[in-house]
């Protein structure tokens, strides 16, 4: 785990945060600084910088179902969400640690900013 991941820190508890979910693999948190009524961000419990960076031991079928999972049990999932996966700098990343955006409870628009 690198030291100083924001994530892994959040992983170990170093860090509190509100968790809503969590497995053996993943666990899923509120956002901080949310940009919809429901913020939550899904991540991999082992550091994987980015989407970039997941490899055949990222099984990212299973965080995009626990996603989905998630976006049900907060009542979101009737009326919609959006999960996006900021990737790099152009996708606007700036906590290297894979993570899923879920936002719900607005209507979100189309294109993203
Ligand atoms: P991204 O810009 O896609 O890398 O997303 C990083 C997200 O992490 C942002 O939406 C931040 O608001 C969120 N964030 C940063 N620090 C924390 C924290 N300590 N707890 C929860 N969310 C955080
Ligand atoms: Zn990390």
């Amino acid at each position: 785990m690198p030291e100083k991941c924001l994530f892994c820190r959040i992983v170990s508890g170093d860090i509190p945060a509100d968790i809503v979910s969590e497995d053996e693999e993943a666990i899923v948190f509120r956002d901080i600084n949310p940009q919809a009524p429901s913020h939550l961000l899904v991540i991999p419990r082992r550091h994987v910088g980015s989407l970039d960076d997941a490899d055949e031991a990222t099984d990212l079928g299973s965080l995009m179902r626990l996603a989905a999972e998630v976006a049900r049990d907060e009542g979101i999932a009737a009326s919609g969400y959006r999960v996006v996966v900021n990737t790099n700098e152009n996708g606007g990343q700036t906590v290297h640690h894979l993570h899923l955006h879920i936002l719900g409870g607005r209507l979100m628009t189309w294109p993203p900013g």
